[in-house]
């Protein structure tokens, strides 16, 4: 599908019940029948995208938002969740069974890092954590894997994985793909086409768009997405709610218009961040800088707006520069209108190599920005007067 024929499509719905132009929301538990021979054939199609029966399993208003989910992911089906998370471990538990190995790129997600290394053990599934920046080492680890997690770019460091030849390298040991694909959104980069099984999606982020819904979603061919609403979804119940299907139909009207309003603001910082004498590094893969600047040419057809940069490895400096800060607010998660900031080393503070940040050798000095909807000079300006202050404490470390 075309940029254009996305567009369109996420504007316009052939109408619903009534000619309304937006999906009722279906705020009730259960769908009566009205015969034996018809509730028969429900129970017959159990998790076969079938007439919705029971909320948990299927309502109209998560339906129509699948539908849209899967036609701009360009997969076949698609299942909505209650939050990224319900969908990351649904989406893997359905590929896994007790003695399988993961595969997984380093600097993945925290929250998926957990899941890896603190629950999956519990039930003898093990994870062996890879440079996805390199084939070879992926290509090693495969022989005898289930499955090969990715998410690209990776969260904090913002490293690519070469989807087309990890997928391939896969397809060829039989080893099925996951990549979560929150921070390009399918508006820019669409791994399906480029040989990857299922994407999975944080929606609490830019699909959601307005920091006030949880949600996530896998999509991929017909068959893996039955195969997981068969079982998987049903007993482990991580549902999307009705209005929260309604609000993420809502929000992806706009995806696209913001997420260009997001890739312009967001570049034009960080290639002014670039220059500050201050900065040390930025992570960013729009930028020419990133060392990975031809595959993000091949992958994305955009880049969306969480980076991040580094300053001097001093909590002083961090401490002065994000609490200087005003129109940048601290907080986690991102993809709302509402600019943010998250320094990567308050993640430090659970010890031991059960974190994430340290085992996967995060800097001391990252500081992850979120660029959201506001005026681009605005936040500028902002990020000015509060480099200025870090720099000052900068000189007193120096001094002392
Ligand atoms: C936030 C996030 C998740 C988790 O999603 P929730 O909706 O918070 O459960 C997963 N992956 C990435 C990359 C995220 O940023």
């Amino acid at each position: 599908m075309t940029p254009e024929e996305l567009q369109t499509l996420l504007a316009h719905d052939d109408a619903y019940a009534e000619s309304a132009v937006v999906p009722p929301i279906y705020q009730t538990s259960l769908f009566t029948f009205a015969s034996y021979e018809e509730m028969e054939g429900a129970f017959a199609g159990l998790g076969m995208t079938p007439r919705p029966m029971y909320s948990r399993m299927n309502n109209p208003t998560g339906m129509a938002l699948e539908a849209k989910l899967a036609a701009l992911e360009g997969g076949e089906a698609a299942r909505a969740f209650g939050s990224g998370m319900a969908a990351i471990s649904t989406a893997v538990l359905s590929r896994l069974r007790a003695g399988d190995r993961i595969v997984c790129i380093r600097n993945v997600y925290p929250g998926t890092f957990r899941l890896f290394t603190q629950l999956f053990p519990r039930f003898a599934i093990e994870t062996v954590f890879v440079d996805g920046r390199d084939p070879l080492a992926v290509a090693e680890a495969l022989p005898g894997a289930r499955l090969l997690y990715l998410e690209s770019p990776t969260s904090h460091v913002f490293q690519l994985q070469d989807l087309q030849v990890l997928g391939d390298l896969a397809r060829e040991h039989g080893v099925f793909t996951i990549l979560d694909n929150s921070w390009a959104t399918p508006i820019f980069q669409r791994p399906l086409e480029h040989g990857i099984d299922m994407v999975v999606h944080s929606a609490s982020k830019y699909l959601g768009g307005h920091s006030d819904v949880v949600a996530g979603v896998a999509v991929g061919r017909r068959v893996d997405i039955d195969r997981l609403n068969q079982l998987e979804m049903v007993v482990l119940g991580g549902k999307l709610a009705a209005f929260e299907a309604f609000l993420l139909m809502r929000s992806l009207r706009t995806l696209p218009a913001r997420m260009r309003q997001h890739q312009a603001s967001a570049l034009k910082l960080a290639r002014r961040l670039e220059e500050h004498p201050l900065v040390e590094a930025v992570f960013h893969p729009g930028l020419e800088s990133h060392p990975q600047h031809d595959l993000a040419h091949r992958y994305f057809s955009g880049t969306s707006s969480l980076f991040s940069i580094r300053l001097p490895d001093a909590p002083r400096v961090v401490k002065r520069f994000v609490n200087s800060l005003e129109l940048f607010r601290l907080g986690v998660s991102w993809g709302g209108h509402e600019s943010l900031v998250f320094p990567a080393m308050l993640g430090f503070l659970e010890p031991g190599d059960r974190n994430p940040y340290h085992i996967f050798d995060i800097p001391q000095g990252l500081i992850r920005l979120y660029v959201g909807l506001e005026a681009t000079e605005d936040l500028w300006r902002d990020l000015q007067q509060a480099l200025t202050l870090a720099w000052r404490a900068q000189e007193e470390v120096e001094g002392t």
